[in-house]
């Protein structure tokens, strides 16, 4: 089925526009990528399954619905958040437009009233003439609704209805089987390599102490055991209803180790073993180990420490960890449900399905985490498809800008799972430069934008 377009806002019958790209989900992502198409004058229909088939999370029947906090984090041009942000407003975002209108106060945040957000975002889809909605549910990639279509955009989000996941899976299953769709995040803290404390951590991984991929915090025994006892009465995120049934085993959160025993940890992801610290020759009681996530090394991850403890507390606890004392935490840990794909072994660097091509993917779902970050997604993929459907190439923008290094991420293969990212400098190249963590913002800041104002002005000359 493919509508073409009706009546323009004042009645008029108006010039047809043939249907070409269906997007299924009018979330944050498929409202983007939609309006984005349309404006390219790409006809669209956007499928939307609420209100006749709800989500688990989702109250409303509106478009764009924000389904937990109502803040759209930092402005700030010092983080990568703000600078995606100010790229996404020169690229004509939707969702800056509209959380521009109907922000709230919230000091240096970006907060917005989620009704009027919602309300506002749907009356622009609802009457942008290149756009029809349709209120149903594609249950699947083969279902007969995406027929007739030159190419369809999948954003169906983090709570994908089942049977859309189910045919997804199936397009993200590697030869041999590997399934390359999960459904729950168990994502651990990363800190900026400059902030870890040099004087107390040491390079080194298990029984291969050349190995500059990892560094290793070493604890005493006392400090371990405070540490434990600092996890275990830290405050947790309460699981919602629908995310209680996430089977964890294999992937625990590191406070429910804790719980298990006092020297759970200490055998397990914190052992010692292979590990002597090369300032005293000796094994240290536990070693948090923190791996690179990145070629250039800014970045670490905290091996094992997947987490449900609430964002302060992680920085409060994680911070008794020696060397860490000043860490500058790039990403908190979090473990919740949430569709998505290992996006750099199932996707094209146009986030084309490679197995199914024509459809492509956007938003959450993809690997990108957070409000901003799927618009800025679907935003992409409503610009750079526009642009092929018209015959012209878009390049996405340098990795050192927040929206190229986030794009960058859903292409980068990882040495362990595939794991979901927000926006974060841990993603955008090294500066090459030393300089304290103000200093190191400002010019990752500044390099972005100078890079962006270019890009967009060879975009222009094209
Ligand atoms: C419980 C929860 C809390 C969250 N809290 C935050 C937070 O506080 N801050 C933050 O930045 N991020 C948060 N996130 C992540 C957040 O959901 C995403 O960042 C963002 O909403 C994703 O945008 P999206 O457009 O990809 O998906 P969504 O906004 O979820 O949009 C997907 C849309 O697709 C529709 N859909 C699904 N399946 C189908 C189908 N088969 N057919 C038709 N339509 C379908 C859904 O109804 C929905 O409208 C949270 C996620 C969850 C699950």
């Amino acid at each position: 089925m493919m509508p073409d377009n009706n009546q323009s806002q004042d009645g008029e019958p108006q010039a047809l526009i043939p249907h070409r790209v269906a997007v299924v989900g009018g979330g944050l992502a498929g409202c983007e990528c939609a309006l984005a198409l349309a404006r390219a004058g790409v006809g669209v229909t956007l499928f939307e399954m609420r209100p006749d088939k709800p989500s688990p999370a989702h109250e409303t029947a509106k478009l764009a619905e924000l389904v937990c906090s109502n803040s759209l984090r930092s402005e700030e041009l010092t983080t990568a958040i703000g600078i995606l942000k100010a790229e996404m407003r020169e690229l004509g975002s939707l969702v800056m437009l509209v959380a521009d209108e109907t922000r709230i106060p919230a000091g240096k945040a970006l907060a917005v009233d989620r009704n009027r957000f919602a309300d506002y975002v749907t009356a622009i889809i609802e009457h942008e003439p290149n756009i029809s909605v349709l209120r149903a549910e594609v249950d699947s990639l083969d279902s007969p609704l995406l027929r007739g279509f030159d190419a369809v955009v999948l954003a169906a989000g983090p709570l994908a209805s089942d049977g859309l996941a189910a045919s997804l899976a199936e397009a993200a299953t590697l030869e041999g089987g590997d399934k390359r769709l999960y459904f729950y995040d168990a994502i651990a803290p990363i800190v900026s390599r400059e902030s870890v404390d040099m004087e107390v951590a040491f390079w080194g991984s298990r029984y291969r102490p050349e190995e500059d991929d990892y560094l290793n915090c070493p604890m005493t025994e006392e400090q371990y055991d405070a540490f434990i006892a600092a996890l275990i009465a830290a405050e947790k995120v309460e699981p919602r209803e629908f995310e209680k049934a996430i089977h964890f085993e294999g992937c625990l959160p590191v406070e429910e180790m804790a719980e298990r025993g006092r020297l759970t940890l200490a055998f397990g992801p914190l052992k010692p073993v292979g590990l002597p610290n090369p300032r005293t020759g000796q094994e240290a009681f536990a070693v948090v180990q923190l791996r690179a996530e990145n070629a250039e090394k800014t970045a670490f991850n905290l091996v094992g420490f997947q987490t449900k403890l609430k964002y302060p507390e992680q920085e409060r606890v994680f911070r008794m960890i020696p060397g860490l004392e000043k860490a500058e935490f790039l990403r908190l840990g979090s473990i919740h449900r949430n569709t998505y794909v290992d996006a750099p072994a199932v996707l094209t660097g146009e986030l084309e399905l490679a197995a199914r091509p024509g459809v492509y993917l956007a938003g959450q779902i993809t690997g990108v985490e957070g409000y901003l970050e799927s618009a800025a997604c679907g935003l992409w993929v409503g610009l750079m498809l526009g642009a092929k459907l018209s015959g012209r190439e878009l390049a996405p923008p340098p990795v050192t800008t927040a929206l190229g290094a986030l794009l960058g991420h859903l292409r980068a293969k990882p040495a362990k799972r595939y794991q979901p990212s927000n926006a974060h400098f841990g993603l955008m190249p090294d500066l090459n430069r030393r300089a304290g963590k103000k200093v190191r913002k400002e010019l990752y800041g500044q390099r972005a934008r100078e890079d962006f104002a270019r890009w967009l002005e060879s975009r222009a000359a094209q």
